[in-house]
Formats: structure tokens, C-alpha cells, sequence
């Protein structure tokens, strides 16, 4: 199986989107002002602001991992803990950096159901210490779309906010998979941040279309201050940042990022709906959003192995994680059910 064979293993296997590549390639032309002082990057920031119907402050990172870190060390300081739920990326993926960045910020798992953290699991972390001993909570991070493809509802992310204003937390929302979560609810993004109760969103570019970048989304403007030095500091503000900042034009301004986003959410309905009457396979968590979670045997999963096909299995044993991408082609999603059948039923 060549290498250019569709895969299902991360919806970062996918290439650039033509909405984001052309817009690169309009961005490519002539001199521009350099470190996020030029056209695109300003037209960037007026798409979030229109899109999100707020005047929120906007920066551009590189990748989710220091979009998240570099957000929530700005929500707290060294002394604080941040609340996360056991599978988020910021506690599984990314290899410290928000503890590092934030100086030693200690990052708190609370319990989950079917990936979201509740009211309740937040409030049974933030109220169990309180004394000086502990690091003080002072911010939650919730992930929309979940890493295991669930997503919150408005009403969710509104009663979780009522909570942190309680409790005194800030709210950050990992966004890496936003689009999604948009698509899949119908929401406008308003609805699903600032309106609920968001402080900072990072918002996703990568596993949207982009080749690269995550956008940082202050809708609590107080909370921004100096965050430009904190980017710079960590080696996070392009110089020709016109090429982090276009792509997002491109994929903002005809409403390419909520096409896409949907059409990878409609493959993994796609995959489900081909799987789910196969003995012995189980959906693990409700399809929301583009990937599929299936529990099936470990002899199956060996078999697609050598079939060629990818997959991640990070969520434990007979666990395969199968993610569709803007790109994904349906022909590829029959392909890759039928293959599962053939293992399970061979
Ligand atoms: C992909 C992803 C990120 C960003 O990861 P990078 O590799 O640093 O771009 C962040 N959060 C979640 C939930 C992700 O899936």
C-alpha cells in the first residue's frame, strides 16, 4: 500500500485544503510587513472577530501544543493548578509543555463522562484541598471536540462556567478539533465560547486544512495583556507570519473551515453506520464528531494491520481509534469497513 493511500489514523495525515493553499499562494506574492504586522494577519484577526460577533484579541501560534500551553500559563500563575480531564491532550500529548511554560503549573485530572468533564468532577477536584500545601486551582480546560469524539453542549459548557465563575476559574477551551464541534451541533461559534462562559479559546488550523497554526481567541481581553511577549518569548511569533495568518483567511472568509469540518464529521457517521451490526464491534463513545472509536478484537486489529491500514490504540486494549480528515474520500471509508467486517467475520 503506497504512502499516498487515504488513512484514518489522525486527521493530520491529510494535506492542505485548496481554500488554505491558495490563499498562501495570493500571500506569496511581493514584500509584506514581517512578525504579524501585514495585511493578511489583520484581515485573519477581522475574520475571528466577525465570525465569533466579538472584539476579541487574536494571535496566531504554530501548533495546538504551545497555542494551549502559552493560553493557559497566561490564565494562572506558577502556584496554580489547572483542571483537566485524564485523556487531554494538554495531560497526554504534549510532553509537559504547559507545566513548563507556566512554570510548574500543575495540571489536575478530574473524572469524565464519555470524555467531558461535568460540573460535579470539576467541583470534587477544585474543593479537595484548600489549603496551602496544594497548588490553588484557578483554571479548567475542557476540549471541544473531546479526544474521544464527544462534544459539549452549550448547556454543558454554560453550567461549567457558572461553576469556575464559583469557584474563581478561568475557563480555556482546547479548540483543536472546534470546527468540528460546530458542525456537528449547528451552533455559531459565539454560542459555544464567549457566550458559555469561554475565556480563551485555541482554535485549530491543522486538522481543519491548514499545513499549520492554531489561533489564540481572548474573548476575556484582560487576560491577553503582554501575551505577544509570552509568544515571542517562546519562539512562537512568525516573522513571515503571513503564511500562518492567510491560510486562515482563506479557510474563514467563504466558510470553508465549517464545510470541511463537516464533511469529516459526515465520514465518520459514514464508518459507524457501516460497522455497528458487526458482531463483536462496539462503538466505545458516541460519534459527534470525525473520528470513530471502535472496541473489536485484538486478532481483528492485527489482521488490518497487515492489511496496510493505520490506526491508533492509545485507548487501551482493543481500542482503535479512527479519525476522517476534510479530505476523507467515502469510496476509502467502504474500503475500511468492509475490512473490519472481513477481520471480524473472517
Ligand atoms: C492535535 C491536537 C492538538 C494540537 O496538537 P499539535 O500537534 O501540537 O498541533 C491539541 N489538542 C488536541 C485535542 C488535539 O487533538
Amino acid at each position: 500500500m503506497s504512502e499516498q493511500t487515504q488513512q484514518f489514523a489522525s486527521d493530520n495525515y491529510s494535506g492542505i485544503c485548496p481554500e488554505a493553499w491558495a490563499a498562501m499562494a495570493q500571500a506569496n506574492h511581493g514584500h509584506e510587513r514581517a512578525y504579524g504586522d501585514d495585511q493578511w494577519t489583520a484581515r485573519a484577526a477581522d475574520h475571528f472577530r466577525a465570525l465569533f460577533e466579538t472584539d476579541c484579541e487574536v494571535f496566531f501560534a504554530f501548533n495546538g501544543t504551545a497555542a494551549n500551553s502559552l493560553a493557559l500559563s497566561s490564565l494562572c500563575q506558577s502556584y496554580h493548578s489547572v483542571i483537566c480531564s485524564e485523556t487531554a491532550h494538554v495531560e497526554t500529548d504534549e510532553c509537559g509543555a504547559p507545566e513548563f511554560f507556566s512554570n510548574g503549573s500543575k495540571l489536575l485530572i478530574a473524572r469524565t463522562e464519555a470524555g467531558k468533564l461535568t460540573p460535579a468532577s470539576i467541583r470534587e477536584i477544585a474543593l479537595k484541598r484548600q489549603d496551602i500545601h496544594y497548588p490553588k486551582p484557578r483554571v479548567v480546560t475542557l476540549t471541544q471536540a473531546t479526544e474521544v469524539g464527544s462534544v459539549y453542549r452549550p448547556e454543558e459548557i454554560k453550567a461549567i462556567s457558572a461553576t469556575c465563575k464559583e469557584l474563581g476559574l478561568n475557563l480555556h477551551m482546547d479548540g483543536a478539533r472546534f470546527a468540528n464541534a460546530c458542525a456537528f451541533l449547528g451552533c455559531s461559534p459565539a454560542e459555544l465560547t464567549w457566550k458559555a462562559g469561554v475565556d480563551v479559546l485555541c482554535f485549530g488550523g491543522t486538522k481543519n486544512g491548514m499545513a499549520v497554526g492554531d489561533a489564540i481567541l481572548f474573548f476575556n481581553r484582560d487576560l491577553a495583556v503582554d501575551f505577544d511577549y509570552r509568544c515571542k518569548q517562546a519562539g512562537q511569533l512568525a516573522s513571515k507570519m503571513r503564511f500562518l495568518s492567510a491560510p486562515w483567511v482563506g479557510l474563514l472568509e467563504g466558510g470553508a473551515w465549517l464545510k470541511h469540518a463537516g464533511h469529516a464529521n459526515h465520514c465518520a457517521q459514514l464508518l459507524s453506520a457501516l460497522v455497528k451490526d458487526i458482531p463483536g464491534v462496539e462503538l466505545m463513545f458516541p460519534v459527534e464528531a470525525n473520528g470513530v472509536f471502535l472496541q473489536m478484537s485484538e486478532q481483528a486489529l492485527e489482521v488490518l494491520r497487515i492489511k496496510g491500514w493505520r490506526f491508533y490504540t492509545f485507548i487501551g486494549s482493543g481500542g482503535a481509534r479512527f479519525m476522517c480528515s476534510w479530505d476523507t474520500e467515502e469510496e476509502r471509508v467502504r474500503e475500511l469497513a468492509g475490512d473490519i467486517r472481513a477481520a471480524m467475520e473472517g
